[in-house]
């Protein structure tokens, strides 16, 4: 039966974006059916099921282009000794550890409660980048079968490395990818691999090789820190970006994370191969690695889209930390209004497509229906002219109140529908902690 969501303020994010005033999109099967002013769709649609949206925003649901949903329960952990000073200790001391202590209803767990907080926040699309060498075969079905319950996309990969055992992760990626194929519009495969720094290139070279036979690109992290250039330029002598072009991971459907310690050289491969880049900002401002050289990508053609690297499911609250940390680090207060919501409203739409086929992240007849529906009542006019002053200054600190994916009512009245939010995060509770006991003996 189809659905009209009536009387709100729409967003279309179309080429030419247009704000409709008292409007209502239609929503048949995972359609979008039609999108206008209220009392038209009303006459068109009668017999349509009407959720009254007057007060609420009514955008595309957000995209994530990087996420982990496995780091969850290592939120509020405390890790004995003394801080990690840099970005190696961090993995070292935290990160190989959380994956390698995961057990099999951790990783459920773990992927529910993101998913909960995605719905949560609007955030209809995510492509995981997901790690458990403790338990690591068939860890991929389990998050998909999470994915599907709570109702959003994905895009799955496993993190292949070599820093447990050579070539670790190749066979249940190979094992995904080969079941997945080109995906059904809600669940994709990537290739996952770690970094240049724990990758050999013979590991490397095998994991292009299944990639390119299944026709999916690969999901890997690029000079997050300045440890992973080194490595490259003192093993390989060329930096990390050079490196992995030269054995096939660049290109079209590859998403290269971060990209923090590149130069002028490994951007125009960058821009060459059309590989994408996703920046993390809250991420990288934590991890203290330094800051993505995203003006000068931009200005050199590169795709750059927005991540969160398992900091959280906001996207609207990543969206601003790129604005403020650009305008900082620049020292100008001139840049980043129209980059920021760029990354997350353009170019996370483009790099989905690649990897979902579906274009995502407008509102428009025939496009998927996937709604983030936000309690915003404007204090000042709004339309096409200042959308973006409305995003940046209003709606990130606003509240989702509906969330829609494929069609589908995920959350309503702030009540997620899809999973029992308060089940899931006492059993998260209770297994926290023992996930922890085993990570101290490790
Ligand atoms: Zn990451």
């Amino acid at each position: 039966m189809a659905m009209r969501f009536e009387n709100g303020i729409v967003v279309t994010l179309e080429k030419e974006n247009r704000v409709l005033w008292d409007a209502t999109v239609v929503v048949e099967g995972e359609r979008i059916a039609a999108v206008g002013y209220a009392a038209a769709m009303k006459q068109r649609y009668p017999q349509a099921e009407a959720i009254d949206c007057s007060g609420k925003l009514i955008l595309p649901g957000f995209i994530c282009t990087h996420h982990h949903f496995y780091s969850t329960m290592a939120r509020g952990m405390s890790i004995p000794g003394d801080p990690a000073a840099n970005f190696v200790e961090i993995l070292e001391r935290l990160w190989w550890k959380v994956d390698r202590a995961l057990s099999e209803e951790d990783i459920t767990l773990s992927a529910q409660v993101p998913l909960i907080e995605c719905i949560r926040n609007g955030t209809t699309t995510v492509i995981d980048h997901h790690a458990s060498p403790g338990m690591r075969d068939g860890s991929l079905d389990l998050i998909e079968g999470a994915v599907r319950q709570a109702g959003i996309r994905a895009s799955l990969c496993y993190e292949v490395s070599d820093r447990n055992i050579p070539g670790g992760g190749v066979a249940e990626n190979a094992r995904f990818i080969q079941k997945v194929g080109r995906g059904d519009g809600q669940i994709a495969a990537m290739m996952g691999l770690h970094a240049s720094f724990t990758l050999s290139d013979a590991t490397i070279e095998e994991c292009i090789g299944i990639a390119k036979q299944a026709g999916v690109g690969c999901h890997i992290h690029v000079a997050e820190d300045a440890a992973d250039r080194e490595d490259s330029l003192a093993k390989y002598r060329v930096p990390t970006v050079m490196r992995l072009e030269k054995l096939g991971v660049a290109g079209e459907q590859s998403i290269f994370v971060h990209c923090v310690h590149i130069d002028e050289a490994e951007m125009d491969v960058l821009a060459q191969t059309h590989t994408s880049v996703v920046h993390n900002p809250e991420s990288n401002m934590n991890n203290a690695v330094g800051v993505t050289p995203l003006l000068k990508l931009l200005k050199m053609g590169v795709l750059v889209g927005l991540g969160t690297d398992g900091m959280g499911s906001d996207m609207l609250v990543q969206m601003r930390c790129a604005y403020l940390l650009h305008r900082l680090a620049s020292h100008d207060p001139r840049v980043a209004f129209m980059e920021a919501p760029q990354l997350l409203l353009q170019n996370n739409a483009v790099i989905a497509e690649r990897q979902f086929g579906l274009r995502l992240g407008v509102i428009a007849e025939g496009r998927p229906a996937d709604l983030a529906i936000i309690d915003y009542q404007p204090p000042t006019p709004l339309n096409e002219a200042n959308f973006l002053g409305h995003l940046i200054f209003g709606l990130v600190d606003a509240t989702v109140d509906t969330t829609v994916c494929r069609g589908k009512i995920l959350m309503k009245d702030k009540q997620v529908m899809s999973l029992d939010e308060e089940r899931i995060a006492r059993r998260s509770r209770e297994l926290a902690p023992k996930m922890w006991k085993r990570l101290q003996e490790l």
